[in-house]
């Protein structure tokens, strides 16, 4: 990886060989085991990071609950130009970031450089925000009285991040968050430890240059513990956890038992309808490019494609067509389009998906397999399979977070289409090709698709920031980013005023002294 440039990136960033896990603001500090990062490039170790400690975390969550005192009374488009800031420091540290995303997670370099560029989207719509966290007002039944509602800051936000947007979904949540007026504490995947320690100095500078309280951002590493002390904390009345439906469904419960609020990003699994009316070319583009981006482990990557009967073959053909065309290999490579899976488990559970599709009647059309030799000593390159399956099967209703893409037959109207698209527990994203204004409107109508997002001549993944993003069902039905999903990470509060001498009570009823 140094011919990538990484060690200047790495040394950029601030990444030592073994790192302080956890941090509150300047201040880094750890008591934990070492957890060690591979890259699913190469194998290679890039760097180690200490984790926390329970004690570790008590320390960071005094820091925290301390820095929400005064940071809740900076005013917010004050709380805005912070944000602004720290965008810049992005925009400096873009090329250093894109490729430690690339190589921690391996995702392809065009794409860890496009996460980071999302963080300074949110950024930039943050700053915008900051000066509009509207509230309504609201016509009072009694004379002489106003009423309106405002918002105010909520207090610690926790998150808790999966491994495959390493860095962008911490910014989607922290942006909103401190314009907001909170603070937050993070705990990144144990996946990708050092995209947190990147952020983490990268933010710490900015709160540094600014004079402001340690804690407004912290930082704590390990695995589903250290997440689970965020969960259990009452001082924390914001959990955002992005990650697998299985991880989702404990948190929300343990959230849910406090009575605090969870914001949910879970899993997804994606559909394109293709009608007859489809531009197959431009079907083809967003098939595969939704199906093998990132390797297939992206929330929104395209697992399901269903094909009306009467231009099945068509569609089939220039698939298998597009698939022989794919480079598969070190993603910092520009030349490839197809990086590694994140790791040895992911290439298993690739294969046993592969494995239960034939066992269930599917038809393999593109062979998978696990690439081995001269640059794949990783042992997580495998390639992009597509199998003929039915929308019933056991594996096709899972989601693989990995390049597996199932082929959909359906006969009919468009309506049939629309009800194999929403027969999956999940609910992230969906799209239609077509030209047919009828089918484009009725899949988003309310008895269309019943996803977070549904899109018409574009594929299921990727998404701007200025839309709520976030999906239906065991999706777990959170919005975050654009949009007015910033209303989350604040409380709402109705004032009733009343500036007359007299004390009317509401709906006419009478209270005589
Ligand atoms: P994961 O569920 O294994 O882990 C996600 C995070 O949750 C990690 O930080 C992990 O340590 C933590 N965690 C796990 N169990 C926990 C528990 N009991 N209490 C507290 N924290 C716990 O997911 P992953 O493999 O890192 O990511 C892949 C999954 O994330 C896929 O299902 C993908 O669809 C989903 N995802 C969804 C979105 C979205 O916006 N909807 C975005 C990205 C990823």
């Amino acid at each position: 990886a140094s011919q990538f440039g990484m060690d200047e990136a790495l040394e950029k960033l601030g990444i030592k060989k073994i790192n302080e896990g956890t941090s509150t603001g300047s201040n880094n500090f750890s008591s934990g085991e070492i957890l060690d990062s591979y890259s699913p490039v190469d194998g290679k170790l890039i760097a180690s990071v200490k984790m926390s400690t329970a004690a570790d975390y008590e320390k960071v969550m005094q820091s925290a609950t301390e820095a929400f005192k005064t940071f809740r009374l900076m005013p917010a488009p004050q709380r805005g130009e912070i944000v602004r800031q720290f965008g810049e420091k992005l925009r400096q540290n873009k090329e250093a970031l894109g490729k430690l995303v690339s190589y921690e997670m391996g995702k392809s370099l065009q794409e860890g450089y496009g996460e980071v560029q999302e963080m300074i989207d949110i950024c930039d719509f943050a700053v915008g925000l900051s000066r509009q966290l509207h509230g309504l007002t609201m016509h009072s039944e009694r004379p002489g009285h106003r009423m309106y509602e405002q918002y105010h800051s909520l207090g610690v936000v926790g998150i808790i991040s999966a491994f495959n947007f390493p860095v962008a979904v911490w910014s989607w949540n922290t942006a909103l968050a401190w314009i907001s007026g909170d603070v937050c504490v993070w705990k990144p995947s144990e996946k990708t430890p050092l995209c947190g320690i990147a952020c983490q100095n990268i933010i710490a500078q900015v709160l540094k240059e600014n004079n402001l309280p340690e804690g407004i951002s912290c930082l704590v590493n390990g695995d589903y513990k250290i997440g689970e002390l965020l969960t259990k904390d009452t001082r924390i009345p914001l959990i955002s956890a992005t990650g697998s439906t299985r991880m989702g469904k404990i948190v929300a419960k343990e959230v849910a038992g406090r009575l605090g609020k969870s914001l949910l990003e879970l899993g997804g699994n994606n559909a394109i309808i293709v009608t007859p009316d489809a531009d197959i070319k431009m079907t083809v583009i967003g098939a595969v490019f939704g199906a093998v981006g990132t390797a297939g482990q992206r929330c929104t990557s395209t697992r399901r494609l269903i094909i009306h009967e009467s231009i099945y073959d068509k569609v089939k053909e220039a698939l298998v067509a597009a698939y022989k065309q794919l480079r598969i290999g070190n993603p910092l490579d520009e030349n490839n389009h197809v990086g590694p899976l994140i790791d040895v488990h992911a290439v298993e559970m690739y294969a046993n998906a592969l494995n239960k599709v034939v066992a269930e009647g599917g038809n393999i059309l593109v062979e998978g397999g696990v690439l081995s030799g001269e640059g794949y000593e990783s042992g997580c390159y495998v390639k992009p399979a597509i199998a003929e399956a039915k929308n019933s099967f056991e594996i096709v209703q899972h989601e693989t977070f990995a390049p597996v893409l199932y082929l959909i037959k359906y006969s009919g109207e468009v309506d049939n289409a629309i009800e194999l698209q929403n027969g999956v527990a999940q609910g992230l994203s969906s799209a239609i090709m077509t030209n047919n204004l009828r089918e484009a409107e009725r899949f988003l109508s309310v008895v269309g698709s019943d996803c977070g997002i549904a899109n018409v001549n574009i594929g299921t993944s990727g998404a701007e920031i200025g839309g709520a993003f976030g999906g239906e069902k065991e999706t777990g039905g959170g919005r975050e980013s654009g949009s007015d999903a910033w209303k989350i990470y604040m409380r709402r509060q109705t004032n009733t005023i009343n500036y007359t001498a007299n004390l009317p009570l509401a709906q006419g009823i009478k209270f005589d002294l």
